[in-house]
Formats: structure tokens, C-alpha cells, sequence
């Protein structure tokens, strides 16, 4: 083989834990695929097989809708704001 992966071959974290179904509300399942503001992580970074990454933005999104995760991390808590002096 010629061309090597650089990369160790990824598994889908799910696949490991077995979990068929992925609530919204178990945070920490969520967890391994939300970034740290919160965003959706892509496949090609998670690992996650597309089955599984398919529930988990069904869960990430409705757990949004019942405000358990943020849609968008306060701007303050990642840099300040350049608006902060004017107002
Ligand atoms: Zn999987």
C-alpha cells in the first residue's frame, strides 16, 4: 500500500456505546458531537457513521428547540464585543 491513512481510523463513538436511539435530552451523548460553541461537528471530525450522525442532528436540533443548548454561544464569553463602548 502505498498511500497510508495519517490518520488512525476513527469509530463511531455510538457504535461503541450501542445505542440505537439518541435522546435529546442526554446531553452527553450529545456531547461528542457538538463543538465548544456549540455547533454541529461534521462527520469527517466525529467519526461518527452517517446512521448515527443523522440521529444525532435530529437530537441536537430538537434539544435546541427546548432551549437545552444554546443556538449560538454569547458573543462575550469568546471575544469581546467591539460594540460594548459605543452603546
Ligand atoms: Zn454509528
Amino acid at each position: 500500500m502505498a498511500e497510508r491513512r495519517k490518520f488512525k481510523k476513527r469509530f463511531c463513538k455510538y457504535c461503541e456505546l450501542k445505542t440505537d436511539f439518541i435522546d435529546y435530552k442526554d446531553l452527553a451523548q450529545l456531547k461528542f458531537s457538538l463543538s465548544e460553541r456549540f455547533k454541529i461537528m461534521p462527520r469527517r471530525l466525529t467519526g461518527n457513521c452517517k446512521r448515527h450522525q443523522e440521529l444525532v442532528t435530529i437530537a441536537i436540533k430538537r434539544a435546541r428547540q427546548t432551549a437545552l443548548i444554546p443556538y449560538i454561544v454569547d458573543r462575550k464569553n469568546v471575544v469581546e464585543s467591539p460594540f460594548e463602548n459605543v452603546r
